[in-house]
């Protein structure tokens, strides 16, 4: 019997974004790998082993995922959205690289998912519409000092920008110096998205302008968008639209 590893994007909350390939794999998958919550989204089978550790382990969860598929189990790693997007997908080819030469044989497929930043934009309207880019706020894995570099170059190069991970109890205070560096850097009258559990009943989408939004505007479970300076609101009596024109003039 040989074992296999998916590593499978959950979307952004609603089972109606679940790919039929990732149901597929959840339900050949003998072992169920992941932090508890995306765990915990996947729906039990009596011949499903599942492994759910806490958040800030992700390559004890990779090897350990590896030694399971070395042994001969089928085993799906979950990740919320796309698993390619700051989650399982690096940390698990960091195991592999790291690891022994045997692993290097191991059957791995990358599962695609909907990645917060294309669900969050699709419910505003389209606000990734033009050139854009996409920055984990989390100074977790990276100095502070290239988050801010970053902002400020993002800024200059005009792009729309996608912010995962804005916010937590750990970092209370990164999102509102963010948000002080983009002020001064895009002026307060340009757009910022903050959309809140997408997709899941706890959705919540609030336009504003940097001018009033606040640090507190935006939690763990936020994806905060930015305009360019193309990026513009048309206001409706049932809730703005945000997007960005797919041309700029000349
Ligand atoms: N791999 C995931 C991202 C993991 S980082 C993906 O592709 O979406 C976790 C961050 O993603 C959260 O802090 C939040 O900023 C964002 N996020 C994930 N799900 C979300 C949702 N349903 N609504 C809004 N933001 C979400």
């Amino acid at each position: 019997m040989s074992g296999w590893i998916a590593v499978a994007g959950l979307g952004p909350g609603s089972a109606t974004l679940i790919t039929p390939e990732v149901s597929a794999a959840l339900a050949r998958a003998s072992d169920l790998v992941g932090y508890a919550p995306y765990v915990a989204r996947v729906d039990p089978r009596e011949d499903l082993v599942r492994h759910s550790s806490d958040n800030r382990v992700e390559l004890d969860r990779a090897a350990l995922a590896l030694d399971l598929a070395a042994r001969g189990r089928r085993v799906a790693i979950v990740s919320s959205g796309d698993p390619g997007v700051f989650a399982m997908a690096a940390a698990l080819f960091e195991a592999l690289e790291a690891g022994p030469a045997s692993w290097r044989t191991l059957d791995i497929q990358i599962l695609p998912g909907i990645t917060a930043m294309l669900a969050a934009s699709a419910r505003a309207g389209a606000p990734l519409g033009h050139d854009f880019c996409a920055i984990n706020l989390s100074d977790n894995l990276k100095p502070w000092s290239v988050i801010e570099r970053r902002l400020r170059l993002a800024a200059a190069a005009d792009f729309a920008m996608a912010f995962y991970n804005p916010r937590s109890r750990s970092r209370p205070d990164g999102f509102a110096r963010t948000l002080a560096i983009l002020r001064e850097s895009c002026g307060p009258e340009r757009p910022i998205l903050f959309a809140r559990a997408v997709t899941t009943p706890e959705e919540q989408l609030h336009v504003t302008t940097l001018g009033t939004a606040r640090a507190d505007m935006a939690d763990m479970r936020t994806m905060v968008i930015v305009g360019s300076s193309q990026t513009r609101i048309i206001e409706r009596p049932i809730g703005p639209i945000l997007y960005t024109p797919r041309s700029i003039p000349a």
